[in-house]
């Protein structure tokens, strides 16, 4: 398991994102009582009770879930389940409200989950996308967030900021950032699973343009620096760049100790946040 130094120091806060070593973490790619064990050996090693948490689906949508202890399974429990009572924001809409629902499904898509309840772990698994994870002052709120290069552009980043904020009561000045385990822009080429049209057509080609973050060139090929999107799209939104943490380890490298989907290494791993 590997940390975020800013964010392991906070003693109200757990978080961590699995190795190899830990196992994979994903039932497509393995024997699910393997599956199982892994993902309580995380859950251990993490110091979260796996009784509790709330699972990410990985849809690209940009809604935004708030969880109760309520809308939490067992860390082994159905992969990907997950019946959300309350979301606090809607893809339809750019306002956002608070909406009372009778549980929405994963198949609906929620892909940022907010929590001010301690002992509530959200957890992702994921294999090239990047978990963020942001942590409200004084233990108030924690919410994590799956931003892949579509999430750059669909405005999951904004709706979870503004979502913690208000949960929180606090600017989003004061908020903590981690971007976990991602894609580098040593590897995530563009034209093989994004094409550059897809690139170009995007609100985030539309906003920073070809010299922005995110858009690297390397002798005529086009390569998308996720993290470096990602940390412009929270300073877009009001968070303190000393305050945005990331680990700078690439999932598709060769020597990388994480899980891949484009190096086609079989198997994810995973992310945990919880506030104790
Ligand atoms: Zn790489």
């Amino acid at each position: 398991m590997l940390q975020v130094p800013a964010l392991a120091e906070l003693p109200f806060l757990r978080h961590g994102f699995s190795t190899r070593a830990c196992g994979n973490l994903a039932t497509r790619y393995g024997p699910p009582a393997e599956v199982a064990a892994a993902r309580r050996r995380f859950a251990s090693l993490v110091g979260i009770h796996p009784a509790n948490v709330a699972h990410f689906a990985l849809t690209h949508s940009s809604r935004v879930g708030l969880v109760s202890e309520a809308d939490t399974v067992a860390i082994d429990d159905t992969p990907y389940r997950i019946s959300i009572r309350g979301l606090l924001a809607d893809a339809s809409s750019q306002d956002l409200h608070f909406t009372t629902v009778q549980g929405i499904s994963n198949q609906q898509g929620i892909d940022s989950l907010v929590t001010a309840t301690p002992n509530v772990g959200l957890f992702m698994i994921v294999g090239d996308s990047a978990p963020v994870m942001l942590v409200a002052p004084a233990g108030r709120g924690v919410a994590m967030v799956h931003v892949g290069l579509v999430g750059t552009v669909n405005h999951v980043i904004d709706h979870t900021v503004e979502s913690l904020c208000r949960v929180a009561e606090c600017d989003p000045s004061e908020l903590i950032a981690a971007i976990g385990p991602t894609v580098g822009p040593c590897c995530y080429a563009l034209g093989q699973s994004v094409t550059w049209g897809q690139v170009v057509s995007s609100a985030f080609y539309a906003a920073y343009g070809p010299t922005g973050p995110g858009i690297v060139v390397r002798k005529n090929r086009y390569f998308f620096d996720l993290p470096a999107a990602i940390k412009a799209l929270l300073a877009r939104n009001g968070l303190t760049p000393t305050n945005i943490h990331a680990l700078n380890i690439c999932t598709a490298c060769a020597d990388s100790p994480f899980f891949s989907h484009s190096a086609g290494v079989a198997g994810r791993f995973g992310a945990l946040l919880a506030l104790v």
